[in-house]
This record gives structure tokens, sequence and C-alpha cells, in this order.
């Protein structure tokens, strides 16, 4: 009975470990499947921050490339502008020098004015209209010839007019043209600036998106890895809980293995002490009234013997009885025949409950069907000293002793030896 209580208790107790374990098992691997699957993620996103990375590195690259032909183009446009300054100062001159020429017309023609007199005045068609109109030097002079008050010194005045003329309107012309290409080209050099600006602008701007899209992955890898640290907490924690429960569990199995020891035991020792009250001897106690024989006998307070040493029929089969049986009631104390030492306690089939002691003579003696011990396997004992309690243990019809003497180990007549 204690045996299958004790098997269902042990049934209960692994049943309730084993579906607290599926239970721990399928949250662990629930969170282990999410830890992989954020693992997974928190990869893809790596990959992808280490890709932008490269391409933010690569676009930086040409930038870098391009700031380099906005530093040459920069050196360029301040050189041309040096050119210009040169040129615009060459211009100024210029303008002076024809100012200069200018003026100098103006003074021989009005030298020239004077000197022809009120006569040539008020003529309709002025002298100097006369030479500028002229296609050239032969014409001019052919237009002179005609008139007669021009001399020598006066054909020098126009000629020199006219060269200076032809002078001013060339270089003027050719400062213009200086001053058109050199528009040109800054203006050219301007839109190429503006140009490359806007390429290294639209560059940052990509690199700047490039960033923008790192730190977005960069704030969702932490983010996974967060949860990945967090499921790993959580993964770990539940596994200490699982082997604290099931620690627990071996040690309720364990506990409840010992209290259904204890209840043996105690049972056992309560009958023992419910029977003792009545006896005269007491645990442990040393009797002297154990007989004149070699050895003591076991049973001080019965000389009762129930049935002898030898061939008997019992329930109708003959068999060899290999000690005496002496009857007392129930927890009566039982005697060691002689000093020495506890060697055996333990159920032993027919014996029921069986002590055995060794004898410094060489001599075992046992002592069957006890309902309890009193001394342990190996306690010094002395003889007449309470060992064990009488019981009905075993192959037994009723309260009584077995009691046997063995010489080297052979059975022998125990009255041989206890009177
Ligand atoms: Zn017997």
């Amino acid at each position: 009975m204690g045996y299958s209580k004790k098997r269902f208790l042990a049934m209960l107790l692994l049943s309730s470990i084993s579906l607290s374990t599926v239970s721990f098992a399928d949250s662990i691997s629930e969170m282990e499947n999410k830890k992989h699957l954020n693992q997974k993620s928190a990869d893809e996103l790596k990959n992808s921050i280490n890709s932008l990375e490269q391409e933010k590195n690569s676009l930086s690259g040409d930038v870098a490339v391009i700031d380099e032909e906005i530093k040459k183009l920069e050196a360029q446009i301040s050189e041309l502008m040096k050119q210009i300054s040169a040129l615009e100062i060459a211009i100024k001159e210029t303008e002076e020098e024809i100012k200069k020429l200018e003026d100098n017309i103006d003074k021989n023609q009005k030298e020239f004015e004077e000197r022809l007199g009120a006569m040539y005045k008020n003529s309709q068609v002025g002298y100097l209209d006369i030479v500028f109109s002229s296609s050239g030097i032969d014409d001019l002079l052919s237009k002179a010839s005609t008139m007669k008050f021009i001399t020598e010194y006066d054909k020098e005045i126009i000629n020199n007019l006219k060269n200076d003329k032809l002078v001013i309107d060339a270089k003027k012309s050719e400062l213009d043209g200086q001053k058109l290409s050199l528009e040109i080209s800054k203006q050219t050099l301007d839109n190429k600036n503006a140009e490359l600006y806007a390429s290294k602008a639209s560059k940052l701007v990509l690199i700047e998106e490039a960033a923008n899209k790192q730190s977005i992955s960069q704030a969702e890898l932490e983010k996974l890895e967060s949860e990945i640290s967090t499921l790993e907490k959580s993964i770990s924690a539940e596994k200490a809980a699982q082997a604290e429960d099931a620690r627990k569990a071996r040690e309720q199995a364990a506990q409840a293995k010992a209290q259904a020891q204890a209840k043996a035991n105690t049972s056992n020792r309560q009958v023992a002490s419910a029977v003792s009250t009545k006896s005269s001897v007491g645990a442990g106690e040393i009797s002297t009234n154990v007989g004149n024989g070699t050895l003591g006998w076991p049973v001080p307070s019965s000389r009762n013997i129930t049935s002898n040493y030898g061939y008997r029929t019992l329930f109708g089969v003959p068999e060899f009885h290999m000690g005496v049986d002496i009857a007392a009631p129930l927890g009566t104390a039982i005697a060691s025949a002689d000093s020495g030492t506890v060697i055996y306690s333990a159920y032993t089939g027919s014996y029921g409950n069986l002590m055995k002691v060794q004898h410094d003579s060489g001599i075992v003696t046992y002592y069957a069907h006890l309902s309890s011990y009193v001394a342990s396997v190996g306690e010094r004992v002395s003889k007449g000293q309470t060992i064990a309690r009488m019981g009905s243990t075993g192959n037994s019809t009723g309260s009584h002793l077995h009691f046997e003497v063995r010489v080297n180990g052979a059975h022998t007549n125990p009255l041989n030896y206890i009177q």
C-alpha cells in the first residue's frame, strides 16, 4: 500500500514537472524564434547600413573631385579677373589717349578755322566736313586742291587729324572686342561655376539622404538589438525559472519520499513504544533474567517455547525447524544472547524482520519475526541488552521470537546453549 501511494505521488509530481516543462519550452522556443527573426532583420539592416556607407563614401569622393575642379576654375576665374582689370586699365588709358586726340582735333580745328577767317566761316559746307567726308587722301587732296587757300601746313594738319581719327576708331573697336570677349568668358566661367556648385549641391543632397537613411537604419538596428538583448534576458530568466521549478519538484519528491519513510518509521515506533510501556524492560536496557546457559535466554520475560529445533510439520508440510520459537506479547523486549556486535537487521523473506548478532566466541545468533529493531547494525551490545521487539513479521502465525544459534554458519539446537 505504501509503495503504490508513493508511486502515485511520484507520478503526480512527474506529470506536473513535464506539464510545466512543455509550457516553458513553448515560450522559450517562441522567444528564440522571435530573437532569430530580429537577428535576421538586424543583419539585413547592417548590410544596408554598410552599402549606404559605401554610397556616401563614393559620393564624397565625387564631391571632392568636383571641389578640385571648382578650385581650378576659381583660380582661372581669378586670373581672368586680373586680365580683365588690366584690360580695363588699358581701355581707360586708350580712352584717355582718344580724348587727347579728340582734344587735339578740336584744337587743330579751331586753329584752322580761325586761320581760314571769316570768309569761309560762313560757307555752307564746313572745311572739316570736306576733310572727314573724303574717302581717302587722294580724294581729299583733289577736293582740297580745288580750295586754293590750303597750304602745305594745312595739308599736314588734315592728314594728322585723319590718322588720329583712324587710330581712335581702331583702338575703340579693338577695346570693344576685347571687352566683349572678356565678358563672354567671364559669363561662361560664371555659368560653369554655377553648374558645378549645383552638381555639388545635388551630391550633397544625395549624401544627406544616404546619411538620413543610414541614421534611420541605425535607429532601427539599435531597437532590434535592444529587443534581442531583452529576449535573451527573458530566455535565460525562463531557463533559470525552469531549472528552479525542476529543482523544487525534485526537492518535493525527495521530501514526499522522506515523509513517507518517516511515517512508516513513526508507525513502527508507535507500535513498539505502545507495547514497550507494558514491558518491564526498556529499549537498550540490560536484563539479568537470561538463565544459566552458555548463552543468555533471548526473551527475559517469557520461557514459553511453542516450537522446538528439528523436524516438524507445519500446515501439514514437513520441514526442518532451524531454531526455537518463544512466544510472548507483541513488542516484548528481545535480549542479546551474549555480548557482541549487531551484523544484520533487515526484512528477510519468511524470517520477516531479522537481526543477527556476531558474538566474540564466533557464534552468530538470529532473532526473527521482529516488530522493530532497537539496536542498529555495527552497534556493540552486551549480554541481556534489549536489541529488538517481538513481532509477527514474515512467515508467522502469532507474536513470537524465532531464535537460531549458528556455529560456523551451521544451525544447531539452541537449547544446547540456552537454559
Ligand atoms: Zn521458528
